[in-house]
């Protein structure tokens, strides 16, 4: 990783940076001014999105004036506890909840924490089997890591070569000791979304519960979880405009599951801590702008995923996108550049102003292959040249072309 990088620096920078330093001084050296004044042009929205300005703006209050603690009785209080539960009920509606059955934390990975153990710890007498796929994010297969150090058992189901479980599989790894289904709706690498009712169908009818990680799906995908027989959920504030450190958990009434800290009452005693008023209703906001806007958005990001796809497919013949090509998130895309340095192409861009991720955003620094590729079957190799593009609510064709424009030249370029 520090040679690749070192190696990028090239001489004529630094060289334009000493003589820059020398007449001008720190600030203005070379890579300052390019820095200042290039246009960044950002591809990585399944990693993390800005936060809006609606929701900014809402938020604000809740650092100044209305700073109670919502658990005091007097008014500023009452008014950040009127503001929670607010975002309660935006929550609750926008899957087809009801508000008691949300629990806000301080992500997506505390969400996921939460529900995998909380449910294993509190479901131990009737079973210690867990079933999960290769290819869920870290927080929820780190957590069935924990678990299996714990004494439970867990069977990691395989994906297809487009990305999705086999429906099959998953009904013949249920035993009688299975407590809890832990599948992913939407994968945060190649955007694959899996089929959630008929899992829920399928966790209904043997009596064992089901839990998503919609992280990447919320404000992409419609969820019910009535419809879909979902238990529990876990979502994250960051992927949908709204800020970073802020999750929520929906939990359907009746099922037991313990809490991971121990404290106060808050959260109806399943996560204890001072509220974070303003990120939960930041949350709150962005989620009721997600779905008031859902039609817009999605059309908006199809087109242009559609674009990206039939001009890369035209210009640059030999790329592959993983993934299914229809059931897959609107806004991403993941292609892998035969013979092209993954990494060396992100610096390339980087210097360009574009940013876009190496498989996700995790596994990036890491030297082992991405576990969610090696999944749907590429070899090193070709998992080391792939490049995960996911557009969002500030793009616009005219960057969409640019990055089209920079991916054919240094895939050329980089090609060995
Ligand atoms: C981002 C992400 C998470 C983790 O959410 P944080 O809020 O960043 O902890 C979990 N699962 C998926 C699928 C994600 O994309």
């Amino acid at each position: 990783m520090a040679k690749k990088f070192y190696k990028v620096i090239n001489i004529k920078n630094i060289a334009y940076n000493k003589i820059c330093n020398i007449f001008f001084g720190e600030f203005w050296s070379y890579q300052k001014w390019k820095e200042v004044n290039m246009k960044i042009r950002y591809f990585d929205y399944a990693a993390t999105t800005p936060v809006k300005d609606e929701v900014m703006k809402e938020m604000i209050p809740y650092f100044g004036k209305c700073y109670g603690n919502a658990s005091a009785m007097y008014s500023i209080g009452r008014e950040a506890k009127r503001a929670i539960e607010r975002a309660r009920c935006r929550v609750a509606e926008a899957i087809g909840a009801s508000p008691h059955e949300i629990y806000f934390t301080s992500c997506g990975s505390e969400s996921d924490n939460l529900a995998i153990k909380g449910v294993a710890y509190a479901n131990r007498e009737k079973g210690n089997h867990i079933i999960t796929t290769k290819i869920e994010h870290h927080a929820v297969l780190n957590s069935c890591k924990t678990l299996e150090k714990q004494g439970f058992d867990v069977t990691y189901l395989g994906v297809k070569p487009n990305g999705i479980i086999d429906l099959g599989e998953l009904i013949n790894s249920i035993r009688k000791d299975t407590i809890l289904i832990t599948i992913m709706t939407a994968n945060n690498e190649i955007g694959t979304i899996q089929p959630i009712e008929q899992i829920g169908e399928i966790a209904k009818k043997y009596n064992v519960l089901f839990h998503t990680d919609a992280v990447q799906a919320i404000g992409n995908i419609k969820i019910d979880v009535r419809q879909s027989n979902i238990d529990l959920l876990s979502m994250s504030g960051h992927k949908f405009y709204a800020p970073k450190g802020i999750g929520t958990l929906y939990v359907r009434e009746g099922i037991a599951f313990e809490k991971l800290q121990d404290g106060g009452h808050q959260e109806r005693d399943k996560r204890a801590g001072t509220e974070n008023v303003s990120q939960i209703v930041g949350l709150g906001k962005a989620i009721e702008l997600a779905y008031k806007n859902f039609d817009e958005y999605n059309k908006k990001l199809l087109n242009f995923r559609n674009f990206y796809l039939s001009e890369i497919e035209k210009r640059i013949p030999d790329a592959i996108l993983n993934g299914d090509k229809e059931k897959r998130l609107p806004g991403n895309s993941n292609i892998s550049f035969n013979g092209v340095d993954a990494q060396e192409l992100l610096f390339k861009l980087d210097e360009v102003g574009i940013c876009a991720s190496a498989g996700s955003a995790c596994s990036t620094g890491d030297t082992l292959p991405s576990h969610v590729l090696t999944a749907v079957g590429l070899n090193k190799d070709l998992a080391g040249s792939t490049l995960r593009v996911t557009f969002g609510e500030d793009n616009t064709m005219e960057d969409i072309e640019f990055l089209i424009q920079k991916l054919e030249e240094l895939t050329y370029k980089l090609k060995k």
